[in-house]
């Protein structure tokens, strides 16, 4: 059974950097999907550029084996796959060089359907491509442009990037993803919070203790070595996606949930933050050989590298929501599990009234689960089964979005596939502001400056829950770090 889908009208998607991996991984197997759920319309033209030789077939062929390799099996249909490759075109264009930028605008239509251009090339070009697009006269009020992290790699780039993408484009017309946003189950946090009494009146500095947001992977850096060793997980993780997680859990409501409503919220909240000045407020950690894996060291192919692989925070939102409520932050690569969550944990009880042993009551805590299985559980103290006297156990009450949709014979979407068609919308309400990317930098760049005088990250080993230090951070205020647990 196919998710309830409205088609969209009939539009042109241009993929810059069509053969690449973002292309091949993510969106050819998202426009598939929605093909074969009814929502792609008859007529789309989805048009593949990049540097290689090669023509309309030779880029089918392309497309054909990234279906093989990146959708399950059992998704394939012979002739989904047939209409959807029919969509398919495909322009050399070095984007580079001033050549070429006409024989784009051949392959579009003179209608004017919308006409989105996806940048899913290295940043260095997003600037040549949207003055390329511009100058080939291409931009119209029906043109989007799209682009994805690395959005700079301090308040200075960023700005430059966004006045860039400005000479071309108007904000309306940018559309910049963080895929976490196209979750499910982030987007169900608003719905949760915002489509329930339940929770709201509760969500504050009088019931809330602290909130977690953790995204931990258990994979290392092989393959992106030496990008990552240039980056580091304080700008590929936290400023963007985590960030992110902690606007949505901690903006108050907008008015409306469209576009500015809601991005004027997440804006407020990442203004709010304070900056972080105790250096004991931050841990930065890099992970060693574990006998079965290699070090972070080895596999950045850098011997010497002072890059973290692990950030672990205490973020502070000083307004009248939150005050004095730490919003603990983390991210690591090969630690023990691959888990993103974020969680609630409310107060303890004011007075216990129950005696003795094993009768005290456990803080209630709601999870919100990104990965693995995404979902919601909500932590409850009860009582223990059986006649044993009044013994209190903790339980959860638990919502599995996967084991939900699956009895439905539903598919969980990626969040390519909702952030890409909400591109052919036009709804921009899931994609971040440029004054949003630029606050997030403005919040970050002071803590990446400090690291200057005390550059070496801790040792954490391969496959643990990251350095003793992180332990402290939580440790320190009477609190610890749920365990990083599928
Ligand atoms: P990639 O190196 O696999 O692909 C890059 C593409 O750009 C290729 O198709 C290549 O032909 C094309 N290209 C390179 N130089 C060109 C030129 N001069 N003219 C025209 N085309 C040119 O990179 P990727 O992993 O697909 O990543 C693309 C972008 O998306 C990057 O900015 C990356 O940071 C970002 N991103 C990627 C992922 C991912 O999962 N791969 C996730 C998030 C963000």
């Amino acid at each position: 059974m196919a998710a309830r889908v409205v088609p969209v009208d009939p539009f042109d998607l241009v993929v810059f950097g069509a053969t690449g991996d973002l292309a091949r991984r993510k969106l050819i197997p998202a426009l598939y999907h929605r093909m074969a759920d009814g929502q792609m319309p008859d007529g789309a033209r989805i048009i593949g550029t990049a540097r290689s030789e090669m023509d309309a077939e030779g880029f089918r062929a392309l497309a054909s084996e990234a279906l093989d390799t990146f959708v399950p099996a059992e998704n394939l249909d012979a002739d989904i796959r047939r209409r959807f490759l029919g969509c398919l075109d495909y322009l050399k264009l070095d984007v580079s060089t001033p050549e070429g930028w006409t024989n784009l605008r051949g392959k579009l239509g003179t209608d004017d359907r919308p006409c989105a251009h996806y940048l899913s090339v290295a940043p260095r070009f997003f600037g040549m491509i949207a003055e390329g697009i511009s100058k080939a006269g291409l931009v119209d009020a029906n043109t989007r442009i799209v682009v994805e992290k690395p959005l700079g790699r301090d308040l200075a780039s960023a700005r430059a990037l966004n006045a860039q993408l400005a000479e071309g484009f108007e904000e309306s017309q940018v559309y910049r993803i963080d895929h976490y946003l196209g979750k499910e189950t982030v987007q169900n946090l608003m719905a949760l919070r915002f489509a329930n009494t339940l929770f709201e009146p509760l969500w504050n500095a009088q019931h809330v203790d602290h909130v977690q947001i953790t995204v931990a992977e258990s994979v290392g850096i092989a393959g992106r070595g030496p990008y990552y060793d240039n980056v580091g997980a304080m700008r590929d993780m936290v400023q963007n996606h985590l960030l992110q997680l902690l606007c949505l859990t901690a903006m108050e409501p907008p008015a409306r949930f469209e576009p500015d409503a809601v991005r004027d919220e997440k804006l407020k909240v990442l203004r709010a933050l304070e900056p972080l000045i105790d250096p004991a407020d931050v841990v930065r950690g890099q992970y060693r050989a574990n006998g079965e894996t290699k070090s972070y060291r080895e596999e950045a192919e850098n011997d010497s590298s002072m890059t973290e692989s692990f950030v672990a925070l205490k973020a502070k939102v000083s307004n009248w929501r939150w005050a004095g409520v730490p919003f603990y932050l983390r991210t690591g690569k090969r630690l023990r599990n691959r888990v993103s969550e974020i969680a609630i944990q409310f107060r303890d009880v004011p007075h216990s009234i129950f005696p003795g042993a094993g009768a005290t009551p456990h803080p209630n805590v709601l999870a919100i689960r990104l990965q693995p299985d995404e979902g919601i559980t909500l932590s409850m103290t009860v009582k223990d089964p059986g006649p044993g006297g009044m013994r209190l156990a903790d339980t959860k009450l638990d919502m599995s979005f996967a084991e939900r949709l699956a009895a439905t014979g539903m598919r969980m979407p990626d969040a390519y596939e909702r952030l890409v068609m909400d591109v052919i919308r036009g709804d921009q309400t899931l994609f971040m502001r440029g004054d949003e990317v630029e606050a997030a930098w403005a919040w970050i760049d002071p803590i990446i400056a400090a690291w200057q005088s005390a550059p070496a990250p801790k040792l954490y080993d391969a496959g643990s829950s990251g350095p003793e230090d992180a332990l402290m951070l939580l440790h320190r205020d009477g609190r610890r770090w749920r365990e990083i647990e599928t």
